[in-house]
């Protein structure tokens, strides 16, 4: 999910550089979440949608799974209340794509929905004074 413009200032200060490295290092580059690594290729298991790393020797995709999609993870830092700014330790997430966004999920849907409701004409309610 791109950045708002409004907010992108709070990702180029040096404090949120310093931050992100930090809860980097505390998560050992790993998802804090599902546990897969940065940089790590594989898929979803279908059951739990645990994170399957394909290490060489592996047929892709599993006979088990033949629509397993591959896919590489990406992790990033994430504000745990979706509030950008707020860069306390215990606020901030080292999260996979994935589970960045299904955590961010709402915030998302509450954003389209305002977003929709601007773009939306008054109703004009007759007999309403
Ligand atoms: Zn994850």
């Amino acid at each position: 999910m791109p950045i708002r413009p409004e907010l992108r200032h709070f990702y180029r200060t040096p404090e949120w550089f310093a931050a992100r490295e930090a809860v980097r290092k505390r998560a050992g580059d790993r998802c804090e979440n599902c546990g897969a690594k940065d940089g790590a290729v594989g898929y979803r298991g279908k059951q739990m949608r645990c994170f399957i790393q394909l290490t060489g020797g592996q047929t892709f995709p599993p006979p088990m799974q033949p629509d397993a999609q591959l896919i590489l993870i990406q992790c990033g830092c994430c504000h745990r209340n979706g509030v950008a700014g707020d860069d306390r330790l215990e606020n901030l997430a080292w999260w996979c794509r994935g589970c960045h966004l299904r955590h961010d999920k709402p915030f998302h849907r509450d954003t389209r929905a305002a977003r929709k409701d601007r773009a939306r004409p008054l109703l004009a309610v007759e007999g309403a004074a």
